[in-house]
C-alpha cells in the first residue's frame, strides 16, 4: 500500500451484541459477524494515511465508520490503487454477497445513491468470490490486495 488514491473495504469483526452512537445517524446496533466498510482515498497521503488512520483508530470521530471503528476489531483490509473511486461498485458487489444486508441505511454513502458503504456479513466473506466479482463488473479493474489489518498501525 503506497501514498497512492484508491478505494479500500476494512473489515471489522464484532463478538457481542452492543449499541453505539454514529454522529448524526444516531444509534446503531452493532450485532455479532463481520462489518464491512467501503471508501476511497483521494487526498493527501491517499490510501496508505487513510487506512493508517483507521488501523490506529485514533484522531476525532468524523465519518459514520470511525464510530463502528471505535467499538470493532479491524481483522484485514482489502484495497486497489486503481486510479478510479470505485467505492459504489465495491460496496454494490459487498451486497450481492450471500448473507449480506445494510445494517443502516445511508451509512457513509453520503455523497451517493447507494443503500450505503457499510455491509453486515454473519461470515467471513470470500475473498476469492469478491474479487471474482469485481472484474466481473468492471474488466479494468486495477489489482486488489489485501492485508492484515494490525500491522498497518
Ligand atoms: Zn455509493
Amino acid at each position: 500500500m503506497t501514498d497512492a488514491p484508491g478505494t479500500y473495504a476494512l473489515l471489522l469483526q464484532n463478538e457481542e451484541r452492543q449499541e453505539i452512537e454514529v454522529g448524526a445517524l444516531g444509534e446503531m446496533i452493532v450485532r455479532p459477524g463481520v462489518y464491512v466498510y467501503v471508501g476511497s482515498a483521494f487526498g493527501p497521503g491517499g490510501l496508505r494515511a487513510r487506512v493508517g488512520r483507521h488501523a490506529r483508530g485514533d484522531g476525532a470521530l468524523h465519518w459514520h465508520v470511525d464510530y463502528l471503528r471505535a467499538a470493532t476489531a479491524l481483522e484485514a483490509v482489502w484495497y486497489t490503487h486503481d486510479p478510479e473511486r470505485r467505492e459504489c461498485t465495491w460496496a454494490a458487489v459487498l451486497r450481492a454477497l450471500s448473507g449480506a444486508s445494510v445494517p443502516v441505511d445511508g451509512f457513509g454513502a453520503s455523497d451517493c445513491t447507494c443503500p450505503g458503504h457499510l455491509v453486515r456479513v454473519a461470515e467471513w466473506p470470500s475473498w476469492d468470490r469478491f474479487r471474482d466479482h469485481l472484474h466481473a463488473r468492471v474488466d479494468t479493474h486495477s489489482a486488489v490486495c489485501r492485508a492484515p489489518g494490525a500491522p498497518l498501525s
